[in-house]
């Protein structure tokens, strides 16, 4: 059994300096060295892509990072791909990765909340985990999340807590595994209802705005996508919106700027016919809007892939139309 960690940088490769602060320094062989017995579970081979805190990664850089992952498949000695990332946007790259990644070899994106420098760092497990699961027939073909003793889909997990170590949480449903010891429980099936898209880096677009809606937000914020290739609008509640918004957004739509509905709230969906009121679902539909099940960040990502694929179609519900 082979396994190939690919390090990018975050947290779980950050050292302190004289003065405390930390950043990312550390290799992926580093990585490996702090885990007693990671050998056992299978042969390791180390790749550094990027050694750079999360939010600097840009949409380019994930482009680059399914492809270097689509490559480490295509070798039939690897037989699973972990990928250490900051913990900040991990739940971005790893659904990018899901989205276009269609490949056989199982991709385990993982990462820490405490550096090596810390008391009690959560690397070295996580990142043992993560060995193991990416070694697991049950996740063959699959993007998954190892963090904390638990497996989440990619297309599912969510970063839930700015400082502790349980941070990564699948909202409404729960994970797919725990870890215990070294053995790993599967509870439930990974659905994945989004096809896989074919991707060339120089299409990729960051040109898609995100914003969520609050109590009598500023329309401005809405109107500031007037040149975007897309707005992704985080609606109250079931699919609800100020009425003060609409029309900014009616101008989007007439000037053909794709909109992308989701819920604001943690957990749930949008409705399609339950409310009727200026500003609820009946509005949303009313302006095109494409539904999305995902929350406001994984909407963008999808977005962002789904233009690049020309594909915005196929990736959305546009129960309006
Ligand atoms: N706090 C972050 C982390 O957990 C920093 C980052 O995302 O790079 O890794």
């Amino acid at each position: 059994m082979s396994i190939v960690v690919v390090s990018t940088g975050g947290t779980i490769a950050s050292t302190e300096d004289a003065g405390g602060d930390a950043s990312p320094d550390l290799t992926g062989e580093d990585l490996v060295a702090a885990v007693p017995g990671l050998d056992e579970i299978a042969t390791i081979e180390t790749r550094d892509f990027a050694n750079v805190p999360s939010p600097h990664f840009t949409v380019d850089q994930m482009g680059d990072l399914a492809a270097f992952v689509e490559d480490l498949d295509a070798d039939p000695d690897v037989d699973g791909i972990v990928v250490t990332q900051g913990t900040d946007i991990l739940e971005e790259t790893a659904y990018f990765l899901d989205l276009c990644y269609d490949g056989i070899a199982p991709v385990v994106v993982t990462g820490a909340m405490r550096n090596p420098s810390l008391p009690s760092p959560d690397g070295p497990m996580n990142l043992a985990t993560s060995v193991r699961v990416a070694a697991d027939g049950r996740a063959r073909g699959d993007v998954l999340v190892a963090f904390n003793e638990r497996v989440h889909a990619a297309r599912e997990v969510t970063k839930t807590n700015s400082m502790n170590v349980d941070t990564f949480r699948t909202p409404e449903f729960g994970p797919l595994a725990v870890a215990d010891e070294s053995r790993l429980t599967w509870r439930r099936e990974s659905i994945d209802p989004d096809p896989a898209f074919d991707v060339d880096v120089d299409d990729l677009t960051n040109d898609v705005h995100a914003v969520t809606a609050t109590a009598d937000m500023p329309p401005a914020q809405v109107a500031a996508a007037g040149d975007a290739a897309a707005l992704c609008l985080a609606a109250t509640g079931a699919g609800h919106i100020p009425p003060a918004i609409i029309p900014a957004l009616e101008s989007l739509r007439d000037a053909g700027v794709p909109l992308i509905a989701t819920t604001r709230c943690p957990e749930g969906r949008l409705a399609r016919e339950t409310y009727g009121f200026r500003g609820s679902e009946a509005t949303l539909q009313e302006l095109d809007c494409y539904y999305s099940d995902l929350n406001l960040q994984k909407t963008r990502i999808k977005a962002i892939v789904a233009l690049a694929a020309d594909a915005l179609d196929d990736a959305f519900d546009a129960p309006g139309n």
